[in-house]
């Protein structure tokens, strides 16, 4: 497939209050955001034309920039609604929708308090990519990088510095003929993919890694939602790299990722199973519901 480089597109992205059109969206190359990583961003998806879950995201990229230091100069229902007006400006039903806010170019020094913070959102057209294929599953390759200490790096903010570790460990299982790779924390504990949180099946019990040093994903709380309503038991806890051979299934879970099921990490193997698969469809319904049904059952 041929890339469509992200600066010469067609279309509208919405940029410190109004919508610019998509080859005029800039910033300066002595912006404070790209040279000391001070930005944060969203990652979120617009299904039937509604952004699913976009309070949680607005709220996790304004408590993002909290964590970093700076206050995002929108209130959260001026984010939602240009949110909402940039996919309707674009003509989008079916789409991703990206968030990001920075700290300008007033100052290039480590300290830059008298930065002005932008915001800046845009969206692309995100078809369902996977269809049926979606059931046979990717395989992670183990990394060598790992997730910090949470006295060590903002973890619970997303972070654009924090991707520079998931770009590494993708980058290796990439070349290592992996889809994606998963992250083990500084304890050697099992932690998660590069864009999306890992569930394992254990005795017909969902577990999952306590997410105390990386991001708590508002698909992996939907996903817990759904299976404790279905009395499916939900743990969360230290998982340790030993324990992962004996899983009867494995899945992936985020924005992107939705519920897609694991079928290798390293040289373990892993069938793509039934409750990967009932959780994925019903995921797949309750993402296309009313938000105020989505609101109800998510959360
Ligand atoms: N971890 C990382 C590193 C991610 O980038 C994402 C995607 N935002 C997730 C987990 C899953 O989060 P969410 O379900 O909120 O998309």
């Amino acid at each position: 497939m041929a890339l469509v480089p992200f600066d010469d597109r067609d279309g509208l992205i919405w940029q410190d209050g109004a919508l610019v059109p998509w080859r005029e969206a800039k910033l300066h190359v002595l912006s404070h955001g790209l040279h000391y990583a001070s930005a944060v961003f969203e990652g979120e998806r617009c299904y039937g034309g509604n952004i699913f879950r976009l309070d949680a995201h607005t709220a996790r990229l304004i408590n993002s920039a909290r964590l970093l230091g700076f206050t995002i100069p929108f209130s959260p229902a001026e984010i939602d609604a240009a949110c909402r007006e940039v996919v309707a400006a674009n003509g989008l039903v079916e789409a991703y929708v990206r968030p990001i806010a920075w700290r300008g170019a007033e100052q290039l020094s480590v300290s830059a308090q008298q930065t002005r913070i932008h915001l800046a959102i845009a969206t692309w057209p995100w078809p369902n990519l996977f269809g049926a294929d979606r059931m046979k599953g990717v395989r992670l390759g183990l990394s060598a990088w790992k997730r910090p200490h949470p006295e060590t790096a903002p973890t619970a903010s997303k972070a654009a510095g924090l991707y520079m570790i998931g770009t590494l460990a993708k980058h290796a299982a990439e070349a290592a003929g992996f889809e994606d790779s998963l992250m083990l924390d500084w304890r050697g504990h099992v932690a998660e993919a590069t864009g999306a949180n890992i569930f394992f099946v254990f005795d017909g019990e969902l577990h999952t890694p306590t997410p105390d040093c990386f991001l708590d994903g508002i698909t992996r709380r939907t996903v817990m939602a759904i299976a404790r309503r279905r009395q499916i038991k939900v743990v969360e806890r230290t998982i340790l790299p030993e324990e992962m051979g004996r899983a009867a299934e494995v899945f992936l879970a985020g924005t992107a990722a939705e519920v897609t099921p694991v079928r290798a990490i390293g040289e373990l193997s892993f069938a793509p199973g039934p409750l990967t698969e009932s959780l994925l469809r019903e995921y797949e319904a309750l993402v296309r519901l009313p938000p105020e049904e989505v609101a109800r059952l998510a959360a």
